[in-house]
């Protein structure tokens, strides 16, 4: 049986845009003493703006930017969804088929009958590829063509506001460690890291590489101290299952994420979770 005081604080937190899924959950939750965030949508907001055009010798932006809209046109990627917007053209004029979607990774297709490729380093050293040096900040998308480099996209992303602050309120409420987790480039990891006050920082990981650093952490966990990860879902569904406390952001969220979590945060608002933290402190003095 369950006991009542954990409805109450259930429906308590619920009334603060906070989705518990049950009551030992709550209690997991009063025993977080360690979060791991993703990044990308998490601590920042996960709408990406295309910065920068970086074309090869001999390549048009305007191509460049094409090929990269067109290959990517069948993924809901945060970072595809940019590119589709900074294009603004039509895919029905042209043909793209054998649609592959590396997560973590990038895209290929045949766009038009030609093999291209839009991912980060890792995808184009799969591809005895080279990643070119950029000096500009960002993640990159590097676009190839039948095995030659066009160029690459420069794409930013916004931090939430209020990340910094909300990471000194869960340490007040008795968070230990904070770490974050990132498929990006170890670059923006820090500089995002530095924002938001985490030094721990794992970055240019595949979406099992989390779920492997999350199983470490775990593992390092004394006594009952329990393990969050907070993510938006997008690639991170196994991690967000595989935790004690799987915590989802609900407006960004993909539908599999909202499933794997075990905590919703309605509105994406990170300072959320120190509320939830509180509720489930409360809701333990009131059941014991
Ligand atoms: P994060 O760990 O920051 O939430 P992801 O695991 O979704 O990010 O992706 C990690 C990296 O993989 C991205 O920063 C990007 O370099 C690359 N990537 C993933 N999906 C795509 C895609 N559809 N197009 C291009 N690059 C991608
Ligand atoms: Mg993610």
């Amino acid at each position: 049986s369950i006991p009542l005081g954990f409805f109450g604080g259930i429906g308590g937190a619920s009334s603060q845009g906070i989705l518990v899924k049950g009551g030992n959950y709550l209690e997991a939750l009063n025993q977080v003493d360690t979060i791991i965030f993703d990044k990308t949508g998490t601590l920042t907001k996960g709408i990406f703006r295309v910065s920068h055009l970086l074309p090869q010798e001999g390549i048009d932006e305007a191509n460049l930017l094409e090929m990269a809209a067109l290959v990517e046109s069948q993924s809901t990627h945060p970072i595809s969804v940019s590119i589709q917007k900074a294009w603004g053209g039509n895919t029905a004029a042209h043909q793209v088929e054998a649609v592959r979607e590396t997560p973590g990774k990038g895209v290929e297709a045949l766009v038009d009958g030609q093999q291209i490729k839009a991912g980060n380093a890792a995808f184009l050293m799969e591809a005895g590829i080279n990643a070119p040096q950029v000096a500009e900040s960002g993640t990159l998308v590097h676009v190839v063509r039948e095995d030659q480099l066009m160029g690459s996209l420069v794409i930013s992303d916004e931090m939430r506001p209020g990340v910094r602050e909300t990471m000194e309120g869960l340490r007040r409420a008795g968070i230990k460690r904070l770490v974050m987790l990132t498929g990006d480039r170890e670059m923006i990891a820090r500089q995002v890291g530095d924002a938001a006050g985490i030094s721990e920082i794992y970055a240019e990981l595949l979406p099992q590489d989390k779920v492997t650093i999350t199983e470490k952490i775990m593992a390092e966990q004394t006594g009952k101290r329990k393990v969050m990860v907070v993510g938006d879902g997008i690639n991170d569904a196994p991690v967000l299952a595989r935790a004690d406390v799987g915590a989802a952001m609900g407006g960004l969220g993909s539908d599999a994420a909202i499933e794997a979590a075990d905590v919703v945060i309605m509105d994406d608002e990170p300072a959320r979770l120190i509320t939830a933290l509180k509720i489930a402190r409360r809701t333990r003095l009131i059941v014991w």
